[in-house]
């Protein structure tokens, strides 16, 4: 099993999470091995059951001896302090259990079994992520939370007492983890709600009051554009306070969708943000009255996922490509200006215009293409710029700056 660091200005961490029956072995492998090849640093899988503890080893060989090191986070709610205890290949295989306060029990028996969770992390060396959802707050925390605010000479509004309690939980269970042995560098802290302007107001108090790593995300966000525009938006304002150690976009899928695209979707967040980099991002135009047919757009769609294909295979073999940028424009207005901007960018021809296509490499038009063959052509190209500019040892002719998309018309 692989070790990702989390915190203290590592790189922000893309985890996901697999929507498998975790007691159907060969389904989880399956999905948590598709999950990483997409660029999932660590993937969580749900443990709720004595089946699904009981196969938890065994999948962490099977992804072994598949050449899939991705450490692998437990999902506990209600019973974890029963299944970590009776499955210890279980414990073992897992690098970090995540416990959600509110689901561990009432009064003292809540007290006694996360010291059993925090207990069986220390002798298994895993983190653990005490994970608060306002879906599951609580309920003890959140009626103190709100007699102390009644008590208030001027008591805070619902939402601000919900956001406290959220915060006090997470807060209140790490302290505990720490009283219990657990060193602050093994403990991670989310606090997930499903509106944006709580999750921003409850992380920056978050990032205000403790030194924990956080994750990031937005819970129940949704499913296609809406989810994908909530996470971004409220997690966009986050990363750029540095706020964030690691992050999830939790996607709805549509039936029989991807569950990669969450994945995708957390990668392109922090690349086109400028804070990490993952693929050749494609910059293309969104196309309009001058252009008559979708070729240019088909082409953009085919180039990036062409350009994530390879990047299991160029990522060892091109250092840096990574951060190579590839533009398909429809037209000359913005055209032969955004593809000079780019690493490698082709303009193509828009309506009433020469039907050739000029690339540009390294801001200089160096060839036209024309006839049937444009889209292979170009993939040529981009193919001989990365042979040409990433091969260890190639000189790059320009250095990758630090925005590496910019925006079109
Ligand atoms: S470059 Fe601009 S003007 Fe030309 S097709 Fe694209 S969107 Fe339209």
């Amino acid at each position: 099993m692989g070790r990702v660091p989390i915190g203290g200005g590592a790189p922000i961490v893309v985890q996901s999470m697999t929507n498998t029956d975790t007691a159907d072995a060969a389904a989880t492998v399956r999905q948590v091995a598709d999950l990483w090849r997409a660029g999932s640093e660590l993937v969580r899988i749900t443990v709720n059951t004595p089946e699904a503890a009981a196969q938890v080893a065994h999948i962490r060989e099977r992804l072994d001896a598949l050449g899939c090191d991705v450490p692998l986070v437990g999902d506990f709610h209600f019973n974890g302090h029963k299944l970590l205890t009776q499955h210890p290949d279980c414990a073992r295989a897992l690098a970090k259990y995540r416990i959600n306060p509110g689901n561990v029990g009432k009064g003292a028996q809540r007290d006694e079994r996360f010291a059993t969770l925090i207990e069986v992390a220390l002798r298994h060396d895993a983190a653990v992520r005490i994970g608060v959802n306002w879906g599951s707050l609580d309920p003890e925390l959140l009626a103190r939370v709100m007699d102390e605010n009644a008590g208030r000479p001027a008591p805070l509004a619902a939402a601000e007492v919900m956001r406290e309690a959220l915060i006090a939980s997470a807060l209140e269970s790490a302290a505990q983890a720490q009283a219990l042995g657990l060193a602050a560098e093994r403990i991670v802290i989310s606090c997930k709600v499903s509106a944006v302007q709580d999750l921003i107001a409850v992380y920056r108090e978050l990032a205000h009051r403790c030194d924990y790593a956080l994750h990031l995300g937005l819970t129940e966000a949704g499913m296609g554009s809406k989810g994908i525009v909530a996470s971004s938006a409220a997690m966009a304002v986050l990363l750029q306070e540095g706020i964030g150690d690691t992050i999830r976009v939790s996607l709805t899928p549509e039936p029989g969708g991807d569950r990669t695209r969450e994945v995708v979707v957390a990668q392109e967040l922090l690349q086109t943000m400028g804070l990490r980099s993952f693929t050749p991002m494609v910059a293309a135009c969104p196309g309009c009255g001058r252009t008559t047919s979708t070729y240019f757009q088909e082409l953009a769609e085919r180039i990036q996922g062409y350009l994530r294909a390879q990047m299991p295979h160029w990522r060892e073999r091109y250092p840096g490509v990574e951060e190579m940028r590839v533009a398909v424009m429809g037209c000359v207005v913005n055209g032969p200006g955004e593809s000079k901007h780019a690493d490698i960018g082709i303009s193509l021809p828009g309506t009433n215009e020469y039907p050739v296509a000029p690339v540009y490499i390294d801001g200089e038009k160096t060839v036209t293409l024309k006839g049937e063959r444009i889209a292979e052509a170009f993939q040529e190209l981009v193919e001989d710029y990365v042979r040409k500019n990433y091969a260890p040892g190639a000189a790059r002719r320009r250095e990758p700056r630090a925005i590496p998309i910019k925006a079109v018309s």
